[in-house]
């Protein structure tokens, strides 16, 4: 292989262009010549197409966002505009390609290598939702934009006695607000992947209340509902004075963690690795801290599933 092209798609994460930095580098080390593709698969279908040297990704380790920009694209998800892709590519001379984004960019990954042009998987969005992998490329930094924000929040919960709501984000995943919640010591949290009671978390709250907690933090996750609805029941349902924090896009951006730095930089490295040895339609990702590739249509038939232990856990420890 002597030609490989790098893409970013879907929402951005924290550490992606760590991740096009290590297939850069990683490719260029081992002579091969890597083009970078604006834009994701729009970029791809338009031909947004440059060749990236050693210095085209100085100096991005510790930025969020991604260099190579991302978008969405309803062309790309048909057969049309996915040959339009490979079309591109081939005028190029590129031979095969590393995707990093969400489930939905290796949706079209598994299109691509399906028509017959090579493509590997790099798990980069902060839901933590691919099944096949531990982490993603983008996780770790959420969380622990959550956690910073849970701790202020917990301040002024503390000084003025309120219950606070906070929203986070994941629509049909719930880890961030899970391990946010955990490690921030949040009273209830609330996922999408568990179905809740209003009764419970009031529960919970005149408990600590009777115990002599004066506050306390209850963490949403966005696809659970409206935060802003939900801390309007407890309002009106109990005597707490609570407010709703919703935290939103906060938590996209920012310089990866140490953590998404190295994953981002062991994923990129071996989605290259994989593409030397002739490998096509996989994905990279971690799994008991050991480097691991499977097939994208075996990982994406798996569904993500929370870890119930964890779930648990911030159960047995929020009494
Ligand atoms: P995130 O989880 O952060 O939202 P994602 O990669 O899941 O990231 P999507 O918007 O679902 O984000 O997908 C990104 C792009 O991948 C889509 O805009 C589309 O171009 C392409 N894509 C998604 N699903 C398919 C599909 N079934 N076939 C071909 N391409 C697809």
């Amino acid at each position: 292989m002597r030609k490989i092209g790098v893409l970013t798609s879907g929402g951005d994460a924290p550490g992606m262009n760590a991740a096009v930095r290590a297939v850069v580098r990683k490719g260029i080390h081992h002579g091969i010549e890597v083009y970078g593709i604006y834009h994701g698969y729009s970029g791809l279908m338009n031909g947004d197409i440059k060749k990236l040297e050693v210095g085209s990704v100085g100096d991005i380790v510790h930025r969020g966002g991604t260099m190579l920009y991302s978008a969405r694209s309803e062309e790309f998800k048909t057969p049309e505009g996915q040959q339009k892709g490979i079309e591109q590519l081939r005028k190029h001379g590129i031979e095969g390609l590393v995707v990093i984004g969400g489930d939905g960019s290796f949706q079209g990954a598994k299109k691509l290598t399906e028509q017959g042009f090579p493509c590997i998987g790099v798990p980069g969005t902060i839901d933590n939702d691919i099944p096949g992998t531990d982490f993603t490329i983008g996780f770790d930094t959420a969380l622990n934009t959550v956690l910073g924000a849970i701790d202020k929040i917990r301040d002024t919960a503390t000084s003025h006695d309120r219950t606070y709501v906070i929203e986070t984000m994941g629509r049909n995943a719930g880890d961030i607000a899970l391990w946010a919640g955990l490690a921030g010591g949040a009273e209830s949290i609330l996922i999408p992947e568990v179905e809740y009671k209003m009764n419970d978390i009031i529960e919970r709250l005149n408990r600590a209340y009777n115990r002599g907690k004066k506050h306390s933090i209850i963490i949403v996750a966005e696809g659970v509902g409206s935060g802003v609805e939900i801390g309007k029941e407890i309002q009106e349902r109990t005597s707490f004075e609570t407010r709703v924090s919703v935290l939103g896009y906060i938590q996209r951006g920012g310089s990866p963690t140490a953590a998404d730095r190295m994953l981002a930089s062991r994923l990129g490295a071996r989605a290259v690795e994989l593409l030397m040895n002739g490998k096509e339609g996989r994905m990279v990702g971690i799994q008991d801290n050991q480097l691991v590739d499977h097939d994208i249509i075996d990982a994406l038939s798996q569904k993500h599933s929370i870890d119930h232990g964890v779930y648990t856990l911030s159960n047995e420890l929020s009494i």
